[in-house]
């Protein structure tokens, strides 16, 4: 079964790949919203979201850049402290993206992604947040058991 692809458009500029981010999934995968069980956003930049990393910095609030790595500063404290957070609890680095990014270019960066996301049951996209595949309802305590 073919993976679906990750678009480049979804690559926020701190490295997140909004394609393996649970709100985008359950957005995407027509997850319904009842009652705001759910978060749904479409991606950090289809959806101009102005995080606070976004708002800390001249340079991508006036967009003469689109990649953090772009920055002589990288990282600065904004991007480090949700590197940090990443990496102690999904197992990611952001600023580990945005530097595969800067040396073998996002196509490549995204296929890996595709590879190390992909659900073993159906061939979507495990989120990064929770594990889940939002297509088949794999979760990870399932992967665990077999
Ligand atoms: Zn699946």
């Amino acid at each position: 079964m073919e993976s679906p692809k990750f678009s480049p458009d979804l690559v926020a500029p701190c490295g997140m790949n909004c394609g393996v981010c649970k709100a985008y999934l359950a957005y995407s995968r027509g997850v319904p919203n009842k009652r705001g069980s759910v978060t749904h956003c479409q991606g950090c930049l289809p959806r101009n979201k102005n995080c606070f990393i976004k708002r800390g910095c001249p340079k991508l609030s006036k967009n003469t850049i689109r990649f953090c790595y772009e920055c002589e500063n990288m990282p600065c404290s904004n991007l480090d402290r949700v590197d940090r957070r990443y990496r102690k609890r999904y197992g990611a680095s952001l600023v580990g993206n945005l530097r595969e990014i800067e040396e073998s270019g996002v196509d490549s960066f995204l296929k890996k992604q595709t590879v190390k996301y992909r659900c073993p049951e159906c061939g979507d996209v495990l989120s990064i947040h929770d594990g889940k595949c939002y297509v088949c309802g794999q979760t990870p305590e399932q992967r665990q058991t077999r």
